[in-house]
């Protein structure tokens, strides 16, 4: 009502039709905006934000759908998250803890620190157009598989948003957007943690794509990866193979200890390997094998126990094949803390914001892509979930941002962008990511994580209790980074 008083005495005092009319246009803005959906007048400042950027956000992430580059080499991906952060007028620093690809971009000064990460690696292998049938873009490409064509996207158009608020004097503080790479491979963020990137943080936002919409509040599961090497020797495989010593032999006594033990570790435990060298030719007794394996569990603390187990049995294969053998740690993740306070936050505005909605032809897209799986022809989920309990044992993936959790309070968000039941990690999500579903999702969340970080930014009590559990659930625990000392794996070129 002030606004309209307001508005009324300057229409009538102002002469000129021209100024008459700019002053009609901003009051007309001013009201859209704060009757935009209902929403609280910074928070509909903070969507028209998104919606103002909305069709980079969706030109960044369909670029880097299309360069799908994957762990560590995401050069052109990375730049381009980053370039638009500094043209947005962050202070971008490329490079970060010994990764040319990972970088932090701070806006803002002072307390509160709120961060958000944004992952952008591929899948090798799985490339796909954004099509609902199987199509490679690029035979024997990569895909986003994962979605983080959209993640990265989404979480810098938040950061912007928030930025924005700043600009109009709406709140206070530092906003900070880290670029994570190779999150799929070797776990980027567990070295910007070792460099204690996180240390001045208040609260960290993060999310997920997904085939559900929901503030998350389940954990993820531990690992720990570390490569295996039999070292034997060549010899002809058949003019004189007692002379040979077979690396091979050792890799397959190994494996097969592996799969024996997996009778007796608890139903929580996975253990994969990927064989990556068991010889080169069949006529020759090969003097060299590799594998990557990998132990999960619920937390770190069952996991470590079957860890001891597995590195033993290496041991056991290469006496029994007469060969040397080496065992190099990769990288290990920790379990996620969950905020159960900072997930109440984010759910507040997921039912503010309400479902996505969709077309008809979107739908169609949806339960073709169903049908092609053999999933229910059910189409998108974007039903805002009421927050679950707390699972003991959540199963699912894993995900380095574990490691940020045990470092900084973290909330987390799943959002739809692909159809239900989608298997993950697939052709079908890298179609998703790159069409109208995966876009709509990116920019929901977008939104959901600006409102979220709004409300930390005008609330410091909120923060303070969200620091408060975080403490709480980390009780005496001392985190120690899972990852050789030196410097990260970059591939070298
Ligand atoms: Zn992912």
């Amino acid at each position: 009502m002030i606004q309209l008083i307001f508005f009324l005495l300057l229409y009538f005092k102002t002469k000129p039709m021209l100024n008459k009319l700019l002053w009609m246009s901003l009051f007309l803005t001013g009201f859209m905006v704060s009757s935009q959906n209902d929403l609280p007048k910074n928070k509909a400042i903070l969507k028209n934000s998104v919606s103002n950027h909305q069709s980079d956000l969706i030109n960044i992430s369909d670029e880097i759908w299309s360069l799908a580059e994957t762990a560590f080499e995401e050069n052109k991906s990375s730049k381009i998250l980053a370039d638009y952060a500094e043209k947005n007028g962050f202070r971008v620093e490329r490079g970060v803890a010994g990764m040319p690809t990972a970088f932090v971009a701070t806006y803002g000064s002072g307390k509160p620190v709120i961060s958000i990460l944004g992952e952008f690696d591929a899948l090798p292998g799985i490339s796909q157009k954004a099509l609902p049938t199987k199509e490679a873009l690029n035979e024997g490409a990569a895909g986003h598989g994962c979605g983080h064509n959209l993640f990265g996207a989404a979480s810098l158009g938040a950061a912007i948003a928030i930025k924005e608020l700043m600009e109009l004097g709406k709140i206070k503080g530092t906003v900070k957007f880290f670029g994570t790479p190779s999150e799929e491979k070797y776990f980027g963020k567990i070295w910007m943690v070792r460099e204690g990137l996180w240390n001045d943080v208040d609260v960290n936002i993060s999310w997920h794509p997904s085939a559900e919409t929901k503030a998350d509040t389940q954990s993820s599961l531990a690992l720990i990866d570390f490569k295996v090497e039999f070292y034997g020797q060549a010899a002809h495989a058949s003019a004189d193979p007692w002379n040979g010593r077979s690396a091979s032999d050792a890799l397959e006594l190994y494996t097969t200890g592996i799969n024996y033990y997996r009778e007796h570790v608890k139903p929580t435990v996975r253990m994969h390997y990927h064989i990556q060298d068991g010889g080169q030719v069949v006529n020759v007794v090969p003097d060299y094998s590799r594998l990557w394996m990998r132990v999960r569990d619920t937390k770190r603390s069952g996991l470590m126990p079957v860890y001891e187990r597995v590195i033993k049995m290496a041991e056991g294969a290469a006496i029994m094949a007469n060969v040397d053998y080496k065992v190099s740690l990769i990288s290990g993740i920790y379990e996620l803390l969950v905020n159960r306070a900072g997930e109440e936050v984010m759910q507040n505005n997921l039912e503010l914001l309400g479902p996505i909605t969709y077309t008809d032809k979107e739908i169609a897209f949806g339960k073709k892509i169903q049908e092609v799986t053999g999933k229910d022809q059910v189409g998108m989920d974007s039903n805002i979930r009421p927050l679950e309990l707390t699972k003991d044992h959540p199963g699912g993936g894993s995900t380095d941002v574990g490691d940020v959790s045990w470092n900084v309070a973290n909330i987390n968000l799943g959002v739809t962008t692909a159809p239900k039941g989608t298997p993950w990690h697939s052709w079908a999500v890298v179609a998703c990511g790159g069409m109208s579903i995966g876009h709509k999702g990116m920019l929901y969340a977008s939104n959901a994580m600006a409102m979220t970080m709004y409300d930390l930014f005008k609330d410091p009590q909120l923060v303070t209790k969200i620091k408060a559990e975080y403490k709480e659930r980390k009780g005496k625990e001392v985190y120690k980074a899972i990852i050789p000392d030196g410097p990260p794996p970059i591939p070298k070129n």
